[in-house]
This record gives structure tokens, C-alpha cells and sequence, in this order.
């Protein structure tokens, strides 16, 4: 079930596909929303695990629908990756995360990194490197106090030489990279360590159950010893309760997210928050 499906709409769960109508709809749908601009990014903080700081915002994209109001994005990147729509939609959001992460600079903050979710598809699609360079270009982040991060799910790992070679281009313009949900795949840590990746997120899927399952114990305290065993970072997200946390302090775990420390914010509300955390 979904855990935000309250106030919003769903076009239809990520278990079930959509009928081909749907899949229509949502297409045309993308396309205008797109010129309309109906997209927007939200952000959640990543905070420090020793410090308590603010060191991280997540960008996770929105999608304000004329008559169904607000979609999130489990309903149409689905959509946006079969038809190939993600890589225009990827190429806005990676210049609208520079973007605020130039606004949130030059307001003060000096939060560490701005971290834009990927398509896979978007990797080995020609030409990311040259987008993510000219929206860093454009926004003054090399060498500023906010960088830019990027966040890409384990099944990128399928075509190994050529994300080899784009993703160490990105790492030379001084962009992070992550591996997101990870353990949800079928990689191995020992794969990983062919490719330039600085930090891995362990999925919400065993964060979720730490208090009380010790499989999901298991898993997440080897994760963790064997990403720092790797000289990686680890980000745990989904983390909800005080007893989740606390596991993830025992074991090491070096940036914590989830709705503990703030939901995906619009950028008034998480710029309010940034400015509560300057001030606390
Ligand atoms: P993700 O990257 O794994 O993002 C984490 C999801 O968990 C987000 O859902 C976030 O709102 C949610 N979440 C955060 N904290 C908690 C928590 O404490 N508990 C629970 N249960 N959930 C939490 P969201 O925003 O609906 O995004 C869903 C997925 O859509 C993302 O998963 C990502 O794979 C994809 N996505 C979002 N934005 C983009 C984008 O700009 N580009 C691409 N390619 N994919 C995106
Ligand atoms: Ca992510
Ligand atoms: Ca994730
Ligand atoms: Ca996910």
C-alpha cells in the first residue's frame, strides 16, 4: 500500500500495470505537463548520523495534474522511461536541482550536496554529461558550497563498460554518485567496486523492518561494514521511527532520511526548514 497515497492520486499502483488507456494518458499527459510546467521538485533533507546537521537535500519529483492533482512519480516514470520521455524530463530536472541549488547558495546555505535522481536510461543516453556540465556551468556550482549529486538504481550495473566510462566523466566534473535502493538487485558489492560510486542507499525495504526482524538486521549491518569496508558512504532512507535510527547509529551508518527528520518538502517549506536548522 501506499504510505503518501493519502492526499494525492494515484494513477495506479506500482504492483499492478496500467492499461494501456492509462499508459496514453499519462504520455499525452507528460508531454503537456512538460510545456505547462506542472512538474516540480520537492526536497527531503539527509542528515548527518554524528553531527545532526542538514548535510543533503534529495530532489524527488512531483507532478501537479490539472484534474488529478498531485501524482507521485511512482505513477508515471514507469511511463517516462518506456517511451523515452525521461530523458527530456531528466534534462529538466537536473537543471531545476542546480537551479535551487544555486538559490539555496546563495541564500547562505551551505548544505553538501543536492542529489537528483537518474533513469538508468538517461546514463547511456548520449549527451548527459554535456547536460549535467552545462546546468552545473550555468548555476556556478563547481567549486561552490552545494554540489550536485546523482542517485541511480543497482540495474544500471547491466551494462557495465559504457556506465563505466559516463559515469567517471561525471565524477570528474566533481558530481557524486550513488547507488539508489540498493540490495533490491542483483549486484553484488563486489561489481560495485568496478564502477566509481562514493555512496550507497540502503532501500527502505529493510529499514522498514529493523526493530523487529533480524534478517533485515542482518543484512543492513553487513551492507554497512562492507561499503565502509569499500571506502563508500552509506545513506539508510525510510528511516520513520526513533528505534530504526538508533540500529543504524549502533551499526555506523553515516546519513540518515525519511520522514524522522522531514518529508519531501516544496521549495518554500524546505527552505523554511533550512532556515529553522540555521537557527537551532
Ligand atoms: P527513491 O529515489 O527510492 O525515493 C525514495 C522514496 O521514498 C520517495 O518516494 C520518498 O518520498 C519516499 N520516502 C521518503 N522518506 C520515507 C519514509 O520515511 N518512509 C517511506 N515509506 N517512504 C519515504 P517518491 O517521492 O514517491 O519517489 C518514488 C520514486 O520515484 C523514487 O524512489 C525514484 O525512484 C523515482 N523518482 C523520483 N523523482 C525522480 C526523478 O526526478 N527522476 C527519476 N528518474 N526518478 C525519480
Ligand atoms: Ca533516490
Ligand atoms: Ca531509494
Ligand atoms: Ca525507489
Amino acid at each position: 500500500a501506499k504510505q503518501q497515497g493519502r492526499k494525492t492520486f494515484a494513477f495506479y499502483s506500482t504492483e499492478i500495470m496500467a492499461s494501456s488507456v492509462e499508459r496514453v494518458l499519462i504520455e499525452r499527459g507528460l508531454r503537456a505537463a512538460l510545456s505547462a510546467q506542472q512538474l516540480e521538485l520537492y526536497y527531503q533533507p539527509q542528515v548527518d548520523m554524528v553531527t545532526g546537521r542538514i548535510v543533503g537535500m534529495e530532489a524527488l519529483l512531483r507532478w501537479h495534474h490539472p484534474e488529478r492533482g498531485l501524482v507521485q512519480p511512482d505513477s508515471f516514470i514507469g511511463v517516462a522511461e518506456e517511451t523515452g520521455l525521461i530523458s527530456e524530463i531528466g534534462e529538466w530536472v537536473i537543471q531545476q536541482g542546480c537551479r535551487q541549488a544555486r538559490l539555496w547558495r546563495e541564500q547562505g546555505f551551505n548544505l553538501g550536496y543536492l542529489w537528483v535522481n537518474v533513469s538508468p536510461r538517461q546514463i547511456l543516453h548520449n549527451g548527459i554529461e554535456d547536460a549535467i556540465a552545462q546546468a552545473m556551468h550555468e548555476n556556478q556550482l563547481p567549486g561552490g558550497a552545494i554540489k550536485l549529486g546523482i542517485e541511480i538504481t543497482e540495474s544500471l550495473l547491466q551494462s557495465m563498460p559504457q556506465s563505466i566510462e559516463v559515469l567517471g566523466k561525471l565524477r570528474a566534473l566533481g558530481v557524486r554518485i550513488a547507488i539508489d535502493d540498493f540490495g533490491t538487485g542483483f549486484s553484488s558489492l563486489g561489481l560495485l567496486k568496478q564502477l566509481p560510486i562514493d555512496v550507497i542507499k540502503i532501500d527502505k525495504m529493510f529499514v522498514r523492518h529493523l526493530a523487529v526482524d533480524g534478517d533485515s538486521q542482518a543484512i543492513t549491518a553487513a551492507m554497512i561494514s562492507m561499503t565502509h569496508t569499500l571506502g563508500m558512504g552509506v545513506v539508510a532512507e525510510g528511516v520513520e521511527t526513533a528505534e530504526q535510527l538508533e540500529f543504524l547509529r549502533m551499526q555506523s551508518c553515516d546519513v540518515v532520511q525519511g520522514y524522522l527528520f522531514g518529508a519531501p518538502l516544496c521549495p518554500a517549506e524546505a527552505t523554511q526548514l533550512l532556515v529553522k536548522h540555521r537557527l537551532g
